[in-house]
């Protein structure tokens, strides 16, 4: 199998990255190959051959031509300044670039120690791999813009975590791994020269249309903000909590990007945090929004020399920019609920009724502990009229008298509505996904696999969530909240 690569990055100098070959695994093997996205990046797959691959995606064997390396980027950390970070785990082989769909930037995560791995063992656990795998592809599925993963193996080697667990390696691949921590890394060093440059290349591969703009890097940073704004706003309509919003993971392409401690909600909370680390609850469901805001205005602070040359001019426009960011995920948030809610008439008068609506249904499905996927699958089936199918939203929440008031005023609403309840309901459906990844399947997955190197349950969860809006046969177990006992109240980093 051919991957034809180049690498646009090298050429930005070497105080961008260290060169770092993968460090050889004893024995590789192919878990999963993603055939889809290597068509669309443009591979050949006629001749594809899974022990071959099992080489190439465990960095055994390098493919022609390229020259891997590790990148540097600083971070916030949970608000504090890292100056050096960079890719500990992770083996940048350069981008595949087709006519068609744009540039692929190809990683490597879990391929051995680098120059900027710290204490760190450069590896990654099987179950972390596997996690990211499903979720990455998921959010894809769901619309959700993501890094994807191309391939995933098993490296026949372990590593030490909380326990020994089998190694393993993810392809991940980016429209770029250049992050807001990335910008960070040469505005702590004063290093204005590179942090254009940097954005030049950001520029050329990411925004390209800016480059018309009478002020580029004031417009690519407006881009910048909108894309995050929007991203947040599809985390939030999903019950998606990313887990550990760090500026280093925050990608300037607007993507959903290190999925370590992330997971999908099942009951609606909105103070819920997983991850083990996070015990402060800084990046809790709620919070994403005003996180996002926290990392723009950092990335803020990295560009701002390149906006103008007086810096009391460019400072107000970084605070225009940044200014517009509420509105902007608001629009996005409102505009995403209101489809999700079969609200399709818009006037200003629903406008801000609808925000209304949509919030009191939020109020009430936390006080109720109400599934947050459910909820909506459930309500993209029902009629303006009431019927016996009210029963399945009514039996989510605790006390269903919440729901049924709710449901008066939603079916008041639709009388502003023109579609016949089956066109809404499937315009509802088509926003509102049956099968979510959730933890405790995940969690099942990762068991199966590391402790009985059983990868049907993988496969299986996998096929499901291909098609996340469709209700398939024989899978309800998919679309179901965990029993009580199956619930994962934390989700580890794995680092
Ligand atoms: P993350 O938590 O994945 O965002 O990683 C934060 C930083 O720690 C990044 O610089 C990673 O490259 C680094 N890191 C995480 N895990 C490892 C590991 N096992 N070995 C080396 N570096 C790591
Ligand atoms: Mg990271």
């Amino acid at each position: 199998m051919h991957i034809p690569l180049s690498n646009r990055f090298l050429e930005l100098g070497s105080g961008f990255y260290r060169k770092n070959h993968p460090v050889p695994v004893s024995a590789p093997s192919l878990i999963v190959f993603n055939r889809q996205l290597a068509s669309v990046m443009g591979l050949s797959v006629a001749d594809f051959n899974s022990a071959e691959a099992a080489l190439l995606f465990s960095g055994n064997q390098l493919p022609v031509d390229c020259e891997p390396l590790s990148m540097a980027y600083a971070g916030a950390q949970f608000g504090h300044f890292n100056p050096q970070l960079g890719d500990g785990r992770a083996i940048y082989l350069g981008e595949v670039n087709s006519p068609d769909n744009g540039c692929f930037d190809v990683q490597l995560k879990g391929s051995g120690r680098t120059a900027y791995s710290r204490n760190g063992d450069g590896r990654s656990a099987l179950g972390p791999v596997l996690r990211e795998y499903l979720v990455s592809e998921a959010m894809h599925k769901l619309n959700v813009p993501t890094t994807r993963a191309l391939a995933a193996v098993t490296t026949g080697e372990e590593v030490a975590r909380e326990l020994l667990s089998p190694g393993g390696i993810i392809t991940r691949v980016a429209s770029s791994f250049i992050r807001v921590g990335t910008f960070q890394y040469f505005a702590a060093k004063g290093d204005i020269k590179s942090i254009q440059k940097l954005a030049d290349y950001v520029i050329e591969r990411n925004y390209k249309t800016v480059v018309e703009a009478e002020n580029k890097y004031l417009e690519f940073f407006k881009q910048v903000v909108e894309r995050q704004a929007r991203l947040i706003a599809q985390w939030m309509q999903s019950g998606f909590i990313h887990g550990v919003m760090n500026t280093d993971n925050m990608s300037i392409a607007g993507e959903t990007i290190d999925y370590g401690p992330c997971a999908f909600m099942d009951e609606f909370d909105r103070n819920q945090v997983y991850s083990f680390i996070d015990r402060g609850g800084r990046y809790a469901y709620s919070s994403q929004p005003s996180i996002g805001l926290w990392n723009l205005t950092r990335l803020a602070e990295a560009l701002v020399p390149l906006f103008s040359d007086n810096t009391e001019t460019a400072v107000e426009y970084a605070r225009s920019v940044l200014n517009a960011y509420e509105a902007c995920y608001e629009s996005a948030w409102l505009m995403g609920m209101r489809d999700k809610s079969g609200l399709m008439h818009c006037s200003d008068k629903n406008s801000s009724d609808d925000k209304k609506l949509i919030e009191s249904l939020f109020e009430i499905m936390h006080v109720n502990r109400a599934d947050f996927t459910l909820t909506f699958f459930y309500l993209s089936r029902l009629n303006k009229e009431p019927s016996n199918l009210d029963s399945h939203i009514q039996g989510l929440f605790d006390n269903s008298d919440a729901i049924d008031a709710w449901l008066v005023k939603w079916r008041q609403r639709l009388c502003d509505e023109i579609l016949t309840d089956e066109q809404r309901q499937l315009s509802m459906q088509a926003v509102n996904p049956v099968y979510i990844p959730r933890n405790h399947l995940i969690e099942a997955v990762i068991r199966a696999a590391e402790d009985n190197n059983d990868f049907s349950l993988f496969n299986e969860l996998h096929l499901v969530l291909q098609n996340p809006f469709v209700l398939q046969d024989g899978m309800d177990k998919y679309m179901l909240p965990p029993e009580p006992e199956e619930v994962v109240e934390n989700t580890f980093c794995g680092t």
